[in-house]
């Protein structure tokens, strides 16, 4: 769940084994799977477990050998909450994914010969006008990044990858 879960309350061991837990609340893991996931000694998510368990915010599904596999005790309602958070979280990342996306296509572009602001404008690619910026000192066309990136998908679409 990350960031901001941490933010506000802090990167703590807990939050580290609940991230885990969290993050496919579908499948049953083992300790031993909590310990190589988050780099936490064996003992430190052992008292962790027993904790959450006696809050019932995760059960013991099934056995393995000797192995217990835990996962998200789903009929509670506090694990129903953190699960809510999660995916709230989850999408306000996404969000600014998309937002980092836009920045990626930038108002302005600096000619990086002349190192001065170029203009927006309809450039020539390949016999086509699309959009780009142009230097005003030495002229050269640049094309846009949102441009490149649709020009290389769709020759990425024709040579059929
Ligand atoms: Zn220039």
């Amino acid at each position: 769940m990350a960031n901001i879960f941490y933010k506000i309350l802090g990167k703590s061991n807990i939050l580290k084994v609940l991230d885990y837990l969290l993050l496919d609340t579908s499948i049953d893991v083992s300790i031993l799977d909590i310990c190589d996931g988050i780099s936490l000694s064996r003992k430190t998510v052992e008292n962790i477990i027993n904790n959450f368990q006696k809050e019932n915010i995760i059960i013991e599904t099934r056995k393995v050998g000797k192995t217990k596999l835990l996962k998200i005790n789903k009929e509670s309602l506090i694990s129903q909450k953190l699960i809510e958070i999660n995916d709230i979280i989850l999408k306000q990342q996404e969000e600014k994914v998309e937002i980092g996306k836009k920045a990626f296509d930038p108002e302005t572009m600096f000619c990086p010969d002349c190192n001065i602001k170029m203009n927006k404008g309809k450039i020539d690619f390949e016999g086509q006008r699309v959009d780009g910026f142009i230097c005003p000192k030495c002229k050269k066309p640049y094309l846009s990044l949102a441009q490149a990136k649709k020009i290389d998908k769709i020759l990425k679409k024709t040579k059929g990858e």
